[in-house]
């Protein structure tokens, strides 16, 4: 009961950017996009949105993804930066992290996010996503496991994995 109050009251809560979310999708639908309801992500996902880099932004409870599906499997922030080795996450995973911290923090998700580095291994919101989905748990940003990894500082003299490189990009 409380977890259906919780998913109730932070769809609520999240609504502003679901809404701003569902109607982008909805204009992406004529030019290609598929809507379909993920109850295991929390979320109405537009599939084959036909714009951006590629990959899966989410906005509230909806996802706007470039992809066919969100099974595709990417390098974590810090792997990236060449903070330190992680195995691949699945995109989806990813996603439904940041579906989680919108539906706790509503409003205050994008300033907060952005307050904290943005599109950046830096931010503690991409490191409780892709704790997230390396773990299936901690997704709130102000764990002591989000906190800045210990070798972020050293970032420069770490050669980064030339096999993290990738195409597909998940804020
Ligand atoms: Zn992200």
């Amino acid at each position: 009961m409380t977890r259906i109050l919780f998913f109730a009251l932070g769809a609520v809560w999240a609504s502003p950017y679901s809404l701003a979310g569902l109607l982008v999708g909805l204009i992406a639908t004529p030019f290609g996009a598929r809507p379909r309801f993920a109850r295991d992500d929390f979320a109405l996902i537009f599939h084959r949105f036909p714009w951006g880099p590629g990959g899966a932004m989410t906005l509230g409870n909806v996802i706007l993804n470039t992809n066919t599906h969100l099974d595709s499997l990417c390098t974590t922030y810090a792997h990236r930066a060449g903070w330190c080795v992680e195995p691949k996450t699945r995109i989806g995973d990813h996603e439904r992290a940041h579906v989680l911290q919108y539906m706790a923090l509503g409003l205050l998700f994008l300033p907060l996010y952005f307050a904290h580095g943005g599109v950046s291994a830096r931010n503690r919101f991409e490191r409780a996503a892709d704790r997230y989905a390396l773990t299936g748990k901690d997704w709130w940003p102000w764990l002591e496991a989000n906190a800045k990894p210990a070798g972020a500082k050293s970032a420069k003299t770490t050669k980064p994995d030339k096999s993290a490189k990738t195409t597909t990009t998940r804020h």
